[in-house]
């Protein structure tokens, strides 16, 4: 069975086509500035040349269309007609405290998702776009929602909850959600399966490090803790936000520079993390690696925030049997990933081997037989989860 993947952001939609059966990818593609000026596909079939062509898209809607049109062409397509395809999984942000696991859409699944709005006004509003344009056009394919929060469920509210008035939690449900859930729990899962060992007898520690970046704490096979709160903006330095600061620096910046709120979130949202510690040199962390003092700052101020949280949960469990690096960052920096280990893991009877620690992208154990700790790097695959997920639910 073929499965649909869609990831709508505001003004782009990612998509994917994944044999669910094989576990192989079909074709993928992205349609951009979606409502502005320039819309565009870009269309990759597996094995084949990627397509671009210029698309005049509206709205969501007109995406999905294209995103059909340019499955089932009959020269550059990859399967002959709508009726191939079999689901689709849509990727949801926020899913509040409804949901810990996929579910099948129904209008009460997505009343609960419009009801999470104003913890992700950015994410589930597209979302809610990107499902309603396609059960419009593919009426009858069942479609699930796989949320990125659902892995963070199994939190305890000593982990979830901030020291804030309890009132806050019971009002609003202001708590701690995390997010990257699909990706931390496909790379935990895998990591089991490479040491042949059982699931929920387990303490490891994903990193999820990208553009966006996150820990998280997984204990006998559950999720305790994990680096994103409320929103994403909390914890790890990322490419352009913050991470965690002292609350008082929104007041004090406002104050001197007369700005609103809403102004220095932006700051802290897109100006800031790796972005504003190089003092503007690139949020990429490609371009951090060019041997000048601004991205070497950015770099060891992201490695040391990481090495700390690795440390928090390494605490928190009373231990840790395995540490995974993924996405972008995780999987292909050499040298932040060496940093971290080597200086700051010792502790943990860390020994990395610095031959496999070369290796770019590839699944690879990268500390010596005798690493008390074992740090593996396991490239992520959000797509695939969200569409095991999605086959799951409706195969039957
Ligand atoms: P997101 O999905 O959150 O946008 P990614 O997981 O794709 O982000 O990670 C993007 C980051 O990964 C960028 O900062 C980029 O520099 C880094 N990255 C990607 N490929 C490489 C590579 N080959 N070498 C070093 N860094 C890389």
């Amino acid at each position: 069975m073929n499965i649909l993947v869609i990831n709508c952001g505001s003004s782009s939609l990612k998509f994917q086509l994944i044999d669910a059966k094989t576990e192989t990818l079909t074709a993928k593609g992205l349609c951009e500035r979606i409502g502005i000026d320039g819309s565009q596909i870009t269309f990759s079939p597996a094995g084949r040349e990627k397509i671009v062509r210029q698309a005049p898209m509206a709205d969501h809607k007109e995406a999905i269309q294209y995103v059909i049109r340019a499955l089932t062409d009959p020269d550059t397509g990859v399967v002959k007609s709508l009726d191939e395809i079999g689901a689709v999984g849509h990727r949801i942000v926020h899913g509040g405290e409804n949901f810990s696991q996929a579910t099948r859409i129904t209008p009460e699944v997505k009343q609960a998702i419009r009801d999470c709005v104003a913890l992700a006004p950015l994410h589930n509003p597209a979302n809610l776009i990107g499902i309603e344009a396609c059960e419009a056009i593919m009426p009858g394919v069942p479609m699930v929602a796989v949320f990125d929060t659902a892995f963070h469920q199994t939190m305890p509210p000593e982990a979830y909850l901030y020291a804030i008035p309890y009132r806050y939690y019971q009002q609003y449900r202001i708590r701690r959600y995390g997010f990257h859930g699909t990706s931390h729990d496909y790379v935990s899962h895998r990591a089991a399966e490479l040491l042949h060992r059982p699931y929920d007898d387990l303490k490891m520690i994903v990193c999820h490090l990208g553009n966006g970046a996150s820990v998280s704490a997984v204990k006998n096979g559950k999720c305790v803790d994990t680096s994103m709160g409320l929103t994403p903006l909390e914890g790890l330095i990322m490419g352009t936000r913050s991470g965690d600061l002292d609350p008082a620096i929104i007041e004090f910046i406002a104050n001197q520079e007369n700005k609103s709120i809403d102004e220095i979130m932006t700051i802290l949202n897109k100006e800031s993390g790796v972005l504003g510690l190089s003092d503007g040199l690139s949020s990429d962390f490609r371009d951090l690696e060019n041997g000048s003092e601004e991205g070497a700052r950015a770099l060891k101020a992201f490695a040391l925030r990481t090495a700390k949280y690795i440390g928090a949960y390494a605490a928190e469990m009373n231990g840790v049997d395995v540490i995974c690096f993924t996405a972008g960052v995780g999987e292909n920096n050499v040298s932040v990933r060496e940093t971290i280990c080597r200086d700051y893991l010792g502790y943990l009877g860390v020994r990395i081997d610095p031959e496999a620690n070369r290796k770019r992208g590839e699944e690879i154990e990268i500390t010596t037989p005798d690493s008390k700790t074992k740090i593996l790097v396991i490239p992520t695959n959000e797509e695939l989860a969200i569409a095991r997920q999605t086959y799951a639910l409706v195969k039957e």
